[in-house]
């Protein structure tokens, strides 16, 4: 139902204390457009302060922990959040439209589970230890040392912000490093709130610290030269130009950007699973997440049922509605602006000749909500391979489906493009799938599922859709620095 909504205020966390700007921007309801909170913009003082912070933490109590209590500190921000579990959803939903079923499965739980999952990452991963053999005959052992990288600047995105914000912060804290985290500005309050959090746990102040505003707050800390490493999740192009601004002073990053992400269908799939998770692909969160399936390869002996089956469940599985309400499983995208992009790209897949197969605008309400950034699930068939729509990353609940007659033609089509960041496909054969997922040019590849996440297993993208692997061990990379210690006998 409908929101009474209170505006909120919405500042920076500076060194363990909420401190407010006199410049402020709006947050809305992507629900309905409304303002639901005005958040603190941080200028070059602001960061220069939560910098600062970070780094004075790196040798205060937060640097003096054992391994072993830092791990417990930060199980505890994991159970921190799961007791205000109804505020973080509460704030996701306002920040975002998305329905509470899919916020309650998704977001909050990932949320608190990055920082349960990572807590212990540094203690379970031994480093390498080499003999070596020396001319003398005396020998020498090797050994590795992690320690932590310093201190982290966060830029993170708005399509699962407190999961995608807490994928790199659960890591980043667990391995003893301090973080300054810049939110979209679209979806601050989840960031914001984890600072209540953290002090309601007994995080040392300093250690976690959030400035928010547009891509020059992000640009803020992206120069900053006391700040030794950028991890970015967002578009590709940004990821470009963080990268540049990165360079004059050295730091390390690690990046995870856009994708256009194959979907295969084999003849020989089991299509009721293969709807199911394919729905999932194309409509979960509206779309906008960075491993859906934007484009999906069906084999011709099936394209028409495939093609007819998804039409029906993205007509009848996909309900909108109030985030609130029991049915509710399709929300609006974030904002106007995003929905002008989506629906640009509807209105250009029919300039491309695509036959529209469900979808292809925005639905009327006659209520409130057409004041806010609703689109419909949309499906196409007609469209090229080259075609720009199926091409380019859209981000939307949207997808085109394209014929193809042989395995080695499939995986070809999969694979020509710039990007690199996920692949689904679908088939009964063991042959196939053993054969086919190591060819496929992805970071993440799914066979008969999707989204299904072990937080162990590597996580990133190649080619334009990432650089470096987060997840489990592989995040010790970025979050460590490793030292050889090599002793002489
Ligand atoms: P953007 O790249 O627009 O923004 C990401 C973050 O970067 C925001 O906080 C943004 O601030 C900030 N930013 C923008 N410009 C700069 C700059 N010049 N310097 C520093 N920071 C800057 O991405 P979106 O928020 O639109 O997110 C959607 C994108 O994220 C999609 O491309 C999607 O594929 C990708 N993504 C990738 C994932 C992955 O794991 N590979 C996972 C999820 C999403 P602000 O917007 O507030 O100005």
């Amino acid at each position: 139902m409908r929101k009474n909504i209170t505006v909120r205020q919405l500042p920076n966390f500076i060194n363990g204390k909420y401190v407010e700007t006199s410049e402020t921007f709006d947050v809305l309801y992507p629900v309905t457009g409304e303002v639901t909170a005005k958040a603190h913009k941080a200028g070059q003082a602001e960061v220069d302060a939560a910098v600062a912070a970070a780094r004075a933490a790196l040798h205060g109590p937060w640097g003096k922990l054992t391994q072993q209590d830092r791990a417990k500190m930060v199980r505890a921000i994991a159970e921190g959040v799961q007791k205000r579990f109804d505020d973080f959803l509460e704030a996701e939903v306002l920040d975002t439209g998305k329905p509470y079923s899919v916020a309650s499965h998704v977001d909050i739980p990932r949320g608190a589970s990055n920082f349960a999952a990572f807590a212990d990452v540094l203690r379970e991963n031994p480093t390498e230890t080499f003999m070596l053999d020396t001319p003398d005959g005396s020998g020498a052992l090797n050994y590795g040392v992690r320690r932590p990288r310093g201190v982290i600047g966060i830029i993170s995105p708005w399509n699962l912000p407190l999961l995608l914000m807490t994928f790199k912060a659960g890591p980043a804290l667990a391995c003893g490093n301090t973080v300054v985290v810049k939110p979209s500005e679209v979806t601050p309050s989840t960031a914001t709130l984890m600072g209540e959090v953290m002090n309601e746990v007994g995080v040392p102040e300093g250690v976690y610290n959030v400035v928010h505003g547009f891509g020059d707050t992000g640009q803020l800390l992206t120069s900053h030269p006391d700040i030794d490493g950028i991890t970015f999740t967002g578009e590709t192009l940004t990821g470009s130009i963080i990268l540049k601004a990165i360079a004059p002073t050295l730091k390390g990053a690690s990046m995870e950007m856009g994708g256009k992400n194959p979907g295969i269908v084999f003849e020989d799939a089991d299509l009721d699973l293969t709807i199911k998770e394919l729905g999932r692909s194309c409509f979960l969160n509206t779309g906008q997440v960075c491993l859906g399936t934007e484009r999906v390869y069906v084999h011709e002996s099936i394209f028409d049922q495939v093609r007819d089956r998804l039409k029906d469940y993205a007509e009848n599985q996909l309900h909108y509605g109030y985030p609130d309400e029991d049915t509710t499983n399709f929300g609006p995208v974030v904002s106007d602006e995003h929905r002008e992009k989506v629906l640009s790209y509807y209105k250009l897949a029919e300039e491309e000749g695509a036959t529209v197969v469900t979808g292809g605008g925005a639905p009327a309400f006659e209520d409130e909500r057409d004041g806010g950034s609703w689109v419909e699930p949309t499906i196409w068939t007609g469209l090229t391979h080259d075609s720009r729509v199926a091409t380019e990353e859209i981000f939307g609940p949207c997808t085109a489906l394209i014929p193809f007659t042989d395995e080695d033609e499939v995986i070809k089509l999969a694979n020509d493009t710039n990007y690199g960041l996920a692949a689904t496909f679908f088939t009964t054969n063991a042959s196939r799938v053993h054969r086919v997922a190591p060819q496929l040019e992805a970071g993440i590849v799914w066979v008969n599922s999707w989204f299904l996440r072990d937080l162990r297993t590597a996580f990133g993208g190649m080619k334009h859709s990432g650089i470096g692997r987060e997840g489990g061990v592989h995040g010790l990379d970025f979050y460590t620095e490793l030292s050889n210690v090599c002793v002489k006998y």
